[in-house]
């Protein structure tokens, strides 16, 4: 007998609130189950030790001197400091926000010298250039530049970092079309191992200029830095999705416009298609007329880290977070200004279970290279061990002043993010699968960023940085009882 006509009514009514469950109540749940889940974890130093955010890196020190903010004093507690050094035959490290990865502002053992206090901003209004006391985070910079309707020219894709660390890894972020930061360096004032305070620029001490610059706190202390800086712009998000091999193509066309300001692509980890798929987000300058208004948090912070959050360890939120990221993530229409969206801490989307850490790795590759490179590392990541959260992508243009220069070339750069245990065992998967990565780089003539993991080969770290040779015997030229030191240098440099 043929279903009655009211029968039909309540299937297909059932059938409708199925696929209401599936559709929107199954997304909904997950996420509310995420957000109840989501740990805020704060991890703390023990007493008597420095680390790093990796959580990795813990290390007893003989002693932490906070560096104070004027310039006098400064120089005061960092002379004292260096006599204590020498005195007692101590290496000293030099620590900003601690955002390296491996160790780079530790020395077991040591003295170090917490620059986050030496904060000073001041702007000269003739020649247009902004000095920062280096541990000035862009956070403070962007917050004193945004009522004068100004903004910082490169910087991260985050603004927890201060001066100082990011002059010293010499950072790039998704400022395309441009050099990374030193590159907007104008001076810097240094003081060196015997406590003496010199200025370098491109015309004085022009040597140890693009030797501090990407030099790692080896050559000594930068006291302060005289930055170029540009307009606050307001912005119109104009950005698209596009299979991935036409991601390179399409950025480097779109960067080639000049009204755009700011441009970053992400591959897709959705299992289903892994790394099958981009979005470039792309922001176009308005050019109204209207006053800017005041830099405040972008929207939705917590809707947002829910989403990122919902990715770590599973498949079913990784394809969730990709498909909202393609459906709102890039479309065209959203309005903000420079400043709004460089001022994005990185404790929007960080791990906050202490049991777990989260690492970067990234690897740059000559813009010719970037889809071979991405069909290269698609087996390695997929049968890898680690739970890869994200890769982004920028354009970065060749380096003309650091001399321990990754960007020997115009090149596309790959950040990964990874989730792991936070033990030693977890570690050490990451490191083989960061050597393939780093390998299949150097195959393409790319090379990889030194504040991450100390986990490439010392024949890796010297095929990707063939001027490193150079570079640590111009640092024992400069600093010759080798009084500043961290694991990097202790790791590649001897
Ligand atoms: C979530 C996250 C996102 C990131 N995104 C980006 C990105 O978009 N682009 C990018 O390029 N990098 C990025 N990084 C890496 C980041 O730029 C570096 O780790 C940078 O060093 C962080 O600055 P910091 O203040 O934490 O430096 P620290 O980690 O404190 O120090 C870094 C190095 O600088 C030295 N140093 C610090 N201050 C001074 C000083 N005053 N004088 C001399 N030497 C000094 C230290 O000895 C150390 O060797 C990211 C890192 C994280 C964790």
């Amino acid at each position: 007998m043929p279903p009655t006509r009211s029968r039909r009514v309540r299937l297909a009514l059932l059938a409708a609130l199925c696929l209401f469950a599936w559709f929107v109540g199954r997304p909904v749940g997950f996420l509310a189950w995420t957000a109840w889940n989501d740990s805020r974890g704060v991890r703390v130093i023990p007493e008597g030790a420095t680390g790093d955010v990796s959580g990795l890196e813990d290390t007893a020190v003989r002693g932490i001197h906070v560096i104070p903010l004027e310039h006098e004093a400064a120089v005061s507690a960092l002379r004292e400091l260096l006599d204590q050094a020498a005195e007692q035959d101590l290496q000293v490290s030099i620590a900003g926000a601690r955002h390296s990865m491996g160790g780079h502002t530790v020395i077991p053992d040591g003295l170090v010298a917490d620059m986050t206090e030496h904060r000073k901003l001041v702007f000269d209004e003739a020649g247009g250039f902004l000095t920062a006391g280096s541990g000035a985070t862009w956070h403070d910079v962007l917050m004193f530049l945004d009522p004068l309707g100004l903004s910082v020219e490169v910087m991260q894709s985050n603004d927890s970092f201060t001066v100082g660390g990011s002059l010293s890894v010499n950072c790039h972020g998704w400022q395309h079309g441009r050099e990374p930061v030193a590159s907007t360096v104008q001076s810097l004032r240094l003081m060196l191992a015997d406590g003496s305070v010199v200025e370098c620029s491109r015309d004085q001490n022009p040597e140890l200029f693009s030797l501090v610059l990407g030099g790692y706190g080896l050559f000594g202390v930068i006291l302060d830095a005289t930055l170029r800086v540009v307009p606050n712009e307001r912005y119109q998000q104009a950005g698209t999705v596009l299979p991935a091999e036409d991601l390179g193509a399409t950025f480097l066309a779109r960067a080639a416009d000049p009204t755009v300001g700011l441009a970053i692509g992400r591959l897709s980890i959705d299992p289903d298609d892994f790394l099958g798929e981009a979005i470039l987000r792309v922001l176009k300058v308005d050019p109204s007329d209207d006053p800017l208004p005041a830099i405040e948090p972008s929207g939705n912070r917590r809707l947002r880290r829910t989403i990122f959050r919902g990715s770590v360890g599973s498949d079913y939120g990784k394809g969730l977070r990709w498909a909202l990221e393609r459906r709102f993530g890039a479309q065209a229409g959203g309005a903000s200004t420079r400043n709004a969206e460089l001022a994005e801490p990185v404790h929007v989307y960080a791990n906050g279970d202490l049991s777990a850490t989260e690492l970067l790795f990234e690897a740059f590759v000559p813009h010719a290279e970037l889809d071979a490179y991405r069909r290269a590392i698609r087996p390695i990541l997929e049968r890898g061990p680690c739970d890869l959260l994200n890769v982004t992508v920028r354009d970065v243009r060749e380096d003309q002043t650091s001399f321990l220069r990754y960007a020997t070339q115009d090149v596309f750069s790959l950040v990964m993010l990874f989730h792991l245990e936070r033990t030693a065992e977890a570690d050490a998967e990451l490191a083989a699968l960061t050597r393939k990565l780093i390998d299949a780089a150097l195959d393409r003539g790319g090379s990889y960023y030194l504040p991450y993991r100390l986990h490439a080969t010392r024949a890796q770290f010297e095929r990707a940085y063939p001027m490193a040779q150079e570079f640590f015997a111009a640092k024992l030229r400069f600093d010759p009882s080798g009084r500043f030191q961290n694991r990097f240098y202790r790791t590649y440099g001897r």
